[in-house]
């Protein structure tokens, strides 16, 4: 017998093709008159192509998102915010543009709308990572939620090959620790499923044609159903790795969760079973763990934490600080299991299907 919490977000989804000219309807929608359009510096371009075509329903651009939302950019942007009188924000970019969209309500309650250019998927997430003095802290929060997502798969078409493979992964990984997480439901577990088939069709066919638009809507759509998962329901011992690596040495986001994946799938998988088998099945493979590391590899992701940056001397103070204070898990986090797993990350070896 199944016993579950399901809990709805609510949120407003968009999705297709050439939808930048309905933004303004979208701000008109809100009750909204006065967006700040939010962009990193790489984006700023499009952030600023973008404020024109909301032409009046626009205030102005601020473009100095950056990575894990740094509390001080936050304060620049709420500053601007209150010295222009906008009254809601239009994100266009990565997770990072997004974040700091979810930071700025966190603070004014301003309504957003979030214009995803990554399969990252914190559109969907009540989710916030803020950064301050190099402490990265997280919270949830139905406040930092947003209002309106468009997905527009234009917008999609010239994301670089790598950041394709990195972030298609990294959403592939909310899906799947849904599947075995321990408030898993139903609901969720089918759009999990659904989010990694989608996924893991698509990225093959970009990483040969990255401007194949069947493949971009379904990797997109993908991002969609793996972000709802993330929202919906708690993760475990894969991204509890992710966030120590990333936290602690600096490892870049995307690709710390494309390498780490298999791996950690690898841990959990006598512990898993029927969460394992619904990834394979996903997959269209015979094992779980070996057909992420097989994806992985053909669409040309990191293989090993060497490759991104990792020191074999930062091994053991990883698996340290990954079980100090561990997420649930279906299967305990122990300091050697973490250790033996993350050598054979590091080196980017096959996953091994680990004994309990
Ligand atoms: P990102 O937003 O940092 O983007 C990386 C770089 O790629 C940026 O310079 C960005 O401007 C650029 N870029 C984005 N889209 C592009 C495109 N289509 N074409 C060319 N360049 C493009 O990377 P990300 O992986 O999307 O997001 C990572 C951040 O998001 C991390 O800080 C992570 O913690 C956060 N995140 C948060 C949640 C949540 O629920 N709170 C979920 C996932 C990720």
């Amino acid at each position: 017998m199944h016993s579950f919490t399901y809990a709805a977000l609510p949120s407003r989804v968009i999705f297709g093709s050439g939808l930048l000219d309905k933004v303004a309807d979208e701000v008109r929608n809100l009750g909204c008159s006065r967006a700040l359009v939010l962009s990193t510096r790489e984006q700023l371009e499009a952030a600023e192509s973008l404020s024109e075509r909301l032409g009046s329903h626009s205030v102005g651009v601020f473009g100095e998102a950056a990575m894990h939302t740094p509390v001080d950019v936050s304060d620049r942007a709420v500053d601007l915010v209150h010295r222009l009188g906008a009254d809601c924000t239009v994100a266009i970019g990565g997770g990072s543009t997004t974040g700091l969209g979810k930071a700025i309500a966190l603070r004014t309650d301003l309504p957003q709308i979030v214009v995803p250019t990554t399969y990252a998927g914190s559109e969907a997430t009540p989710i916030l990572g803020e950064t301050q003095d190099g402490r990265k802290t997280t919270q949830r929060s139905l406040r930092v939620l947003p209002e309106v997502v468009i997905y527009d798969v234009d917008l999609t078409l010239n994301l670089p090959a790598a950041m394709t493979a990195t972030s298609g992964l990294n959403a592939i990984a909310h899906a799947v620790e849904a599947l075995y997480t321990q408030d898993a439901n139903p609901v969720i577990s089918l759009i999990a499923e659904d989010g990694i088939r989608s996924l893991a069709t698509a990225l093959p066919v970009l990483h040969r044609s990255p401007r194949d638009r069947e493949a971009r809507s379904d990797a997109l759509y993908g991002a969609w159903a793996c972000g709802l998962c993330l929202g919906a329901v708690g993760m475990a011992l894969h991204h509890k790795l992710c966030h120590t690596l990333g936290g602690a040495f600096d490892l870049p986001h995307a690709p710390t969760h494309s390498v780490i994946l298999p791996y950690a799938v690898a841990y959990n998988a006598h512990s898993a079973r029927e969460a394992m088998s619904r990834i394979a099945r996903a997959l269209g493979a015979a094992d779980a763990a070996q057909g992420l590391y097989g994806l992985a590899r053909r669409i040309e992701a990191p293989a090993s934490l060497e490759a991104i940056g990792l020191k074999r001397a930062d091994l053991d103070r990883a698996a340290e600080l990954a079980t100090a204070n561990p997420y649930w898990n279906p299967r305990p986090m122990t300091r050697a299991g973490i250790r033996e797993l993350l050598e054979h990350a590091f080196t980017g070896q096959p996953p091994e299907t680990y004994h309990a």
